[in-house]
């Protein structure tokens, strides 16, 4: 199956392209119909299976397709344990999303927070982000999180690892009840199905 077939726009399409892919990975076939429905995913799967795309090409649709509001405000929030992986993310968004009009921007611990800062007065679509840094900066005051109707969490079992449960549940209470859920581990411990548990609503499930 192509990635046409799966239901991707034009734009999205045309990006894909460019980047030589000439067909969706196992991870991709599987979630990008799931998220384009607007279900809630539980997934597993490691790095370097193309879990990164299955993700943001649906994403990215559902943002292009949905009602933009007048104001421009977060409607994705992506996750990540790593500052790395924020970059990476970010990177995927920006190249899949070339033809499309949305703004996204990574916020990450350990550099200046000005440049953030300025990105978030400017508006954004997409924000990818660690917690910690988030949370300082909406404790600051200059992230609303009010109209987010896309929750990523990738690599949640790292999170986990690295103590971010707490940041996680406080991120829970910033976003509106009624959004969309995207859940990526590598393993899935009793932890993250408690996570799980508290965080998706009637989850597809995918193991690749
Ligand atoms: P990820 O697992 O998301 O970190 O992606 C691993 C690598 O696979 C990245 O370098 C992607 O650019 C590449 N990739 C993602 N999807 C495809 C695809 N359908 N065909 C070929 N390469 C891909």
């Amino acid at each position: 199956m192509s990635f046409s077939e799966l239901g991707l726009h034009d734009d999205l399409l045309r990006a894909v392209t460019a980047q030589g892919y000439t067909k969706p990975t196992p991870i991709q076939l599987k979630a990008i119909p799931v998220v384009l429905e607007g279900r809630d995913l539980l997934a597993s799967a490691q790095t370097g299976t193309g879990k990164t795309a299955g993700f943001t090409l649906p994403m990215l649709q559902r943002l292009s397709n949905g009602k933009r509001p007048a104001k421009r405000q977060v409607r994705a929030l992506v996750l990540t344990p790593t500052r790395e992986l924020a970059a990476q993310v970010g990177e995927s968004v920006s190249t899949y999303g070339q033809h499309l009009a949305l703004r996204s921007h990574i916020i990450f611990g350990g550099v200046g927070q000005q440049p953030q800062v300025d990105a978030l007065k400017a508006g954004l679509d997409v924000l990818i982000a660690t917690p910690g840094r988030l949370l300082d900066l909406q404790q600051q005051g200059h992230v609303d999180l009010s109209a987010v109707e896309i929750l990523v969490l990738d690599e949640a079992d790292r999170m986990l690892d690295m103590g971010f449960i707490h940041d996680i549940k406080r991120v829970l209470r910033l976003v509106p009840k009624q959004r969309q859920n995207l859940l990526f581990s590598a393993t899935f411990s009793n932890e993250i199905q408690a996570l799980a548990q508290q965080l998706l609503n009637n989850p597809a499930l995918i193991e690749v």
